[in-house]
C-alpha cells in the first residue's frame, strides 16, 4: 500500500486496507447467502463505482444460479455531490417476480439509492435488497438505509477499490481518504 497518493493535485492517505475489505466483503456475502438460501437473485451492479465490489461479492456468495445485470447513474462532480442524479443506462431485463439485490459502491446523500429503489419497485420484483460497500449516514439527505453495509464511515471523500476522482484511481486495491479530511 502506498503511503500517499496524489490525484489532480489532491493528496490521499491510506484508510481501509485490502485485507479489511476482503474480510467485510466475505461477511456481507455470507449474509446474502443465508438470506437468499440457494435462490436465483438478480444482482444489479450500479456502474461505474461498484464493479469491483460486485465482482468480489458475488463470487463470495456461492449463489451459482444468481444472474447479474448493470445500471448506470451519475451524481458526483469532482469531490462533491451535484445533488442531481442522472440515469445514464437503464435496465432492459425483466425483473418481475425476481429477488433483486442492488450492489452499490457508496451511499452518500442517498439520492441515487432512493431514486433507484423507487424506479425498480414499479417493475414488480419479488423483493429488493440493497448492498453497499460504504455508507456515510451523516451525509444522508433522504434517510435511506441500506440492508447490507460493509463499512460505515464519516462524510469524508475517499477513492480506490472502484471509487474514483473524476474517473481516475478506481484500480487501487486499497481505499484512501483525502488528506485534509483525515482525523
Ligand atoms: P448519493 O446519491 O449522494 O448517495 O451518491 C452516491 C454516488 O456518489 C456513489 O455511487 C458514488 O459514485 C459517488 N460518491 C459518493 N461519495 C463518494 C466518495 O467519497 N468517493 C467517490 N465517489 C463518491
Ligand atoms: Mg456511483
Amino acid at each position: 500500500m502506498e503511503n500517499k497518493i496524489t490525484v489532480d493535485g489532491l493528496t490521499f492517505v491510506p484508510y481501509i486496507t485490502r485485507e479489511e475489505i476482503d474480510k467485510e466483503v466475505k461477511r456481507v456475502a455470507a449474509q446474502l447467502r443465508d438470506d437468499l438460501k440457494g435462490g436465483n437473485p438478480l444482482f444489479l451492479c450500479v456502474l461505474t463505482g461498484a464493479f469491483i465490489f460486485a465482482a468480489d461479492l458475488i463470487r463470495e456468495t456461492g449463489l451459482n444460479d444468481a444472474q447479474i445485470a448493470f445500471v448506470r447513474y451519475s451524481s458526483y462532480e469532482g469531490t462533491t455531490s451535484s445533488g442531481h442524479v442522472k440515469q445514464l443506462m437503464g435496465l432492459k431485463e425483466d425483473i418481475s417476480g425476481r429477488d433483486v439485490v442492488i450492489i452499490e459502491d457508496i451511499v452518500d446523500t442517498g439520492l441515487t439509492a432512493t431514486l433507484m429503489v423507487e424506479d425498480l419497485k414499479k417493475r414488480n420484483p419479488a423483493s429488493i435488497r440493497f448492498a453497499t460497500l460504504l455508507h456515510k449516514p451523516e451525509s444522508s439527505k433522504t434517510g435511506f438505509k441500506p440492508d447490507y453495509v460493509a463499512f460505515t464511515i464519516p462524510p469524508k471523500f475517499i477513492i480506490g477499490y472502484g471509487l474514483d476522482l473524476d474517473g481516475k484511481v478506481r484500480n487501487l486495491k486499497d481505499i484512501y481518504v483525502i488528506q485534509d479530511q483525515q482525523d
